[in-house]
């Protein structure tokens, strides 16, 4: 929602904290320790985050097991903060979410990491079917020469290269999109056929599906009979694009993926690099639907994280 939205929506504290108990509890609060419905707010204030159980005789905090818990951040922050990751396309720093929102920098990060983790949250996700394209990408930094002289080589670029591996999922039908962080497995090998293929029955129905790849020998697995996908190769070598035959949509999405990354974040490191990868793709899956809907959904999301 826009700015002025966002302000008509949430004017004062308690409207952030009546939204919050709404999503969380509907229309009646009960004991997140017995379930029990006799239960009060904490002095009778109607703004307090915290309830009072009369069966149990135990206070708990309306936040208690969401992302929100924990925090001495104001809701309204919180919400603000959820509001404007949705509305940047390439992603917000924290440091532009510490200028917007007036706290320190540590807790501006804190609040994006948590953010993301709870945009992967996703519940009931729909299978992709019909036709999806699969494809990969590198992201991170030049890795740092270890010896100047002895080392002299350019580095390689592509599927040579020691950046962070990511596999990305594109359903023509949906134009959702589906990614993870591709580790290296055991032996150290980087996108194994294996790989590739657990990524795609993670997000698609088998048997059900046609998979459009590049020429990539890892994916000769899906050529395999017993891999249960029907697989349809663009030679990029050759052309990028035979009629509808192409990975031009996931393709897309890795530019705008490192358009975040060049131009927001500057740096992802690996360990976050998922979290990262989750927030693209929620804005991604849920580009056409109404902007009140997706931040209630998000705001679920975190209840739920
Ligand atoms: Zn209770």
């Amino acid at each position: 929602m826009t700015f002025l939205e966002f302000g008509f929506l949430f004017p004062t504290k308690k409207s952030v904290i009546d939204y919050f108990v709404e999503l969380r509890f509907g229309t009646q609060p009960h004991c997140i320790h017995c379930g029990s419905v006799k239960v009060y707010r904490k002095n009778g204030d109607s703004q307090s985050r915290f309830f009072h159980c009369n069966d149990c005789s135990t206070e708990f905090s309306i936040f208690h097991g969401t992302i929100f818990y924990n925090s001495q951040t104001d809701l309204r922050k919180w919400f603000f903060a959820i509001n404007t990751i949705l509305l940047a396309k390439k992603g917000i720093s924290a440091l532009q979410l510490q200028r917007e929102i007036g706290c320190t920098y540590k807790t501006a990060w804190r609040m994006l990491n948590l953010i993301r983790k709870a945009m992967g949250n996703e519940k009931d996700r729909q299978l992709f079917e019909a036709i999806v394209e699969i494809d990969e990408t590198y992201v991170g930094g030049r890795p740092r020469k270890k010896n100047w002289h002895a080392d002299n080589k350019p580095l390689k670029r592509g599927r040579g290269t020691t950046k962070t591996p990511i596999i990305g999922v594109k359903s023509r039908t949906t134009k959702g999109v589906y990614a993870r962080v591709a580790l290296p497995n055991k032996e150290g090998k980087k996108l194994s056929g294996k790989q590739l293929l657990g990524i795609l029955l993670e997000c698609c129905k088998p048997n059900n599906t046609i998979v459009m790849t590049d020429e990539f020998r890892s994916y000769g697995i899906l050529d395999r009979k017993d891999s249960q996908f029907q697989r349809l190769c663009i030679n990029h070598s050759e052309c990028y694009a035979i009629g509808d035959l192409h990975t031009n949509g996931i393709e897309g999405f890795w530019s705008l993926f490192k358009r975040g990354f060049y131009g927001t974040y500057h740096k992802m490191s690996v360990k976050h690099m998922q979290n990262y990868l989750n927030e693209f793709c929620f804005r991604q899956n849920n580009l056409n639907k109404d902007s009140d809907d997706v931040f209630e959904l998000l705001v679920r999301q975190c209840i739920a994280a």
